[in-house]
């Protein structure tokens, strides 16, 4: 298993502060590591499904799918199978130890 601890931060200012606010007190989403990917809608970092709590998804699959329409239900097989969540940029990152060795 991964020992990955890195993480993705946005600024209080970001619209998505408040609703990153509600998953994790520190406004902050796990992410499987510091490469970001490219698709048509731009750059976005891969978010750990497997380092939030039970509590932390149900909660992040509702906003979603308040935010996007949909049910949570739909919303978390669709990441589930996905393997990750997309954050996108401007994101601040927090690398972690293990990232930091592989990126010098
Ligand atoms: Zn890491």
């Amino acid at each position: 298993m991964s020992e990955c601890e890195c993480w993705a931060m946005v600024s209080c200012l970001d619209p998505r502060y408040d609703m990153w606010a509600e998953v994790d007190p520190e406004a902050r989403m796990p992410i499987k590591h510091p490469v970001a990917h490219r698709n048509g809608q731009g750059r976005f970092f891969e978010g750990d499904l497997g380092r939030l709590s039970e509590e932390q998804k149900a909660a992040m699959f509702r906003l979603l799918a308040e935010k996007f329409g949909g049910i949570p239900g739909d919303v978390r097989e669709h990441f589930e199978s996905l393997g990750y969540f997309p954050i996108r940029e401007p994101v601040s990152l927090v690398i972690c130890r293990l990232h930091t060795r592989c990126m010098t």
